[in-house]
């Protein structure tokens, strides 16, 4: 069986998160897990422009995802890649679900995100530091939205692969998933390898055991910010 070295299968590595860190920023966030560092800014609603994209009935997401030339050992390109512009595309679907778009007609949110460091599971951290970003930006949301991966390493369900397990040479599968935690729904789920109907349906669980674990991380830390600046008034 499949062991980890300083974690159990069904835990996550050490996570941490931070709002309002980038004060010019209508919203920010930042949000870590083990080795990966996700960061995230909200600008808007705004008006859209050019005037001919907007529309009268409701207003538009717009998700931009990047890596850090420097997030990897090896140099990554500057400008968008196939790979980033599909994050980006998913990043977005799995966050519009927590958005009611038609209370802002004519309007764009403009979502960025940027990953500082990467060791696996970016677009996960990624949505999850984008949700928080959204909420500091005072945007009326459904829910957060929160996300893990959960796969296969050799032969064990395991969450929340590093890149090394990622890599893993018994074979790997990563499954990627984004939910809003109150209602269960899943706004983002996609797999990278091979899994059983049985093994999906256990990553499942452990992904949503683990969705709950960082929306409470979330909450917590968005009300840690908005407690202190009551109490400062
Ligand atoms: P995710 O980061 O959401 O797991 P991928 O499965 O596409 O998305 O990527 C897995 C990991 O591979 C990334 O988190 C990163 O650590 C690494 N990676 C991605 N792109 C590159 C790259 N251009 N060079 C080196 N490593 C990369």
């Amino acid at each position: 069986m499949y062991k980890r070295k300083s974690r159990k299968l069904d835990e996550p590595r050490e996570m941490e998160a931070k709002v309002g860190i980038i004060k010019r920023a209508d919203g920010s966030a930042m949000f870590k897990i083990g080795n990966t560092i996700a960061m995230a800014a909200v600008y808007g609603p705004r008006n859209l422009y050019p005037k001919f994209m907007q529309n009268p009935e409701k207003g538009i997401l717009r998700v931009n995802y990047n890596m850090f030339s420097f997030s990897v050992s090896e140099r990554i390109r500057p400008g968008p890649s196939r790979r980033s512009k599909e994050i980006s595309l998913v990043s977005e679907n799995a966050l519009l679900s927590c958005l009611n778009l038609e209370e802002f007609p004519n309007s764009v949110i403009d979502v960025y995100i940027e990953i500082l460091q990467a060791d696996a599971g970016t677009r996960c951290a990624g949505i999850c530091a984008a949700s928080m970003a959204l909420a500091d930006a005072g945007i009326p949301m459904r829910d957060l939205v929160s996300a893990i991966s959960v796969g296969k390493v050799g032969d064990a369900i395991v969450v929340d692969l590093d890149k090394e397990e990622e890599d893993y040479e018994g074979g790997s599968t990563d499954m990627p998933i984004a939910m809003m935690p109150r209602n269960g729904k899943i706004s983002l789920l996609q797999m990278d390898g091979n899994m059983s109907k049985e093994d999906i349906k256990k990553a499942l669980e452990l992904g949503r055991n683990t969705c709950n674990k960082i929306y409470e991380l979330q909450k917590r830390t968005l009300k840690e910010k908005y407690m202190v600046e009551v109490e400062n008034e």
